[in-house]
């Protein structure tokens, strides 16, 4: 009886037991669930390796589509990958267990994408000639993390590229100034001093010489202009109503020459840089009055509407319009669509807007049909 009663008293210990080690289970393998990471545990001599759920499904693939086997990691795993985890698992099994079992492969998705995981392991139980028997580890997915990690990557060599690029604009077009002033002061004297002694052929081919390096004065303070947008400017709020009142009254004369009416909207006060802003403007409506049609007053409309988070402007006029496959070249520095003998300039305006309009963090545009008018659009952010 007594002995009946010791068995009956050690099952239900036993049973509490299992129940204990049952529920220990459950929380481990909702930890690995809740954690979206997949578990694996290889027993070496055996050559068996459980594969979790989750292991599988982090490629593409349901639980019975692959074999519990170390071979089926090796096979989907990234061909270039395979040496670098199995020289890592040699490492750590020759220092028994000293040096980490860590890693950062790529797997080969069902579809055929890739993946990134993080695998940590570790051998749990060693034979008595210290060979490996068993050991368990899991994965985490860190593409979206590589991935971010990689585009942060990309900006900062893209700033630093800028960076580069402003500064050789910069130091290339401050250097290129004083040999240019050179050349004009001596075609200057030589024209003025010496033009008896040239034939007519000789004045002319002067001429040119003159005309050429003042327009090459201009390209190249153009584009130091250009590389010095956006250096020590400081973002203030700005009254857009003010900036275009502003532009209408430096450039009077010029709108009262060509009959031009500049209508606006009600445009916001933002935080923007100043200066810059007012550049815009200026260079929008100058390029709508000097691109009119012949005999036509120009008819200009400023508006602004707010978008979500942002302002979008427009600066419509009624003049020669844009055919559409120009519509990105004439952002570009120094792209023309014109003669200067037809209209004056120096290509640069737009593609200062552009900047302009980047620095801010927004977009430029044109909507322009042939003939009919242009209407350019950008967006400022709005910020705090
Ligand atoms: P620029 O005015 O010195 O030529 P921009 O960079 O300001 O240089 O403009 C580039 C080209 O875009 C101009 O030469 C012209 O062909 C075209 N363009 C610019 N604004 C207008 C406009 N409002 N209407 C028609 N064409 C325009």
């Amino acid at each position: 009886m007594e002995n009946l009663l010791e068995i009956e008293g050690l099952r239900s210990e036993l049973e509490k037991t299992r129940r204990k080690l049952e529920d220990k289970e459950m929380v481990f393998d909702s930890i690995l669930e809740s954690m979206l990471a997949g578990y694996w545990d290889w027993h070496i001599p055996e050559n068996y390796e459980y594969l979790s759920p989750t292991f599988k499904s982090m490629f593409g693939y349901e639980d019975h589509e692959l074999p519990n086997s170390p071979e089926t990691w090796q096979k989907i795993i990234h061909p270039e990958d395979l040496p670098k985890a199995l020289e890592a698992a040699k490492r750590h099994f020759e220092t028994r267990g000293e040096f980490p079992y860590t890693n950062e492969v790529r797997y080969i998705h069902k579809d055929g994408s890739i993946v990134w995981v993080f695998c940590k392991g570790k051998v749990i139980k060693w034979d008595e000639d210290d060979n490996p028997v068993r050991m368990v580890g899991s994965h985490i997915d860190i593409t979206e993390l590589r991935q971010a990690l990689e585009t942060a990557n990309y900006i900062k060599q893209l700033e630093a590229k800028n960076r580069e690029l402003a500064q050789f604009a910069y130091v290339a077009s401050h250097d290129l100034q004083e040999p240019l002033r050179n050349l004009n002061s001596f075609a200057d004297l030589l024209s003025q001093n010496h033009a008896r002694q040239l034939d007519n052929e000789g004045n002319q081919w002067l001429g040119y010489i003159l005309e050429a390096s003042s327009r090459m004065s201009d390209l190249v303070k153009a584009l130091l202009d250009y590389s010095r947008i956006g250096r020590d400017t400081k973002l203030t709020l700005v009254d857009c109503n003010r900036l275009i009142e502003t532009v209408q009254e430096d450039y009077a004369l010029k709108i009262e020459e060509t009959e031009t009416v500049v209508k606006k909207g009600k445009l916001p006060t933002l935080k923007g840089y100043e200066t810059e802003l007012r550049l815009l403007f200026q260079n929008l409506i100058c390029n709508a009055i000097k691109f009119r049609k012949k005999n036509i007053a120009p008819q200009i409309k400023v508006t602004a509407k707010k978008r979500k988070n942002e302002w979008k402007f427009s600066i419509q006029d009624n003049g020669i319009g844009i055919p559409d496959k120009y519509s990105e070249r004439i952002f570009i520095i120094f792209q023309r669509l014109h003669p200067r003998s037809e209209y004056e300039g120096t290509g640069i305006g737009l593609s200062h807007c552009r900047k302009i309009v980047e620095l801010h963090g927004g977009d430029m545009w044109v909507e322009s049909e042939f003939g009919h008018g242009s209407t350019f659009c950008f967006t400022i952010p709005v910020l705090n």
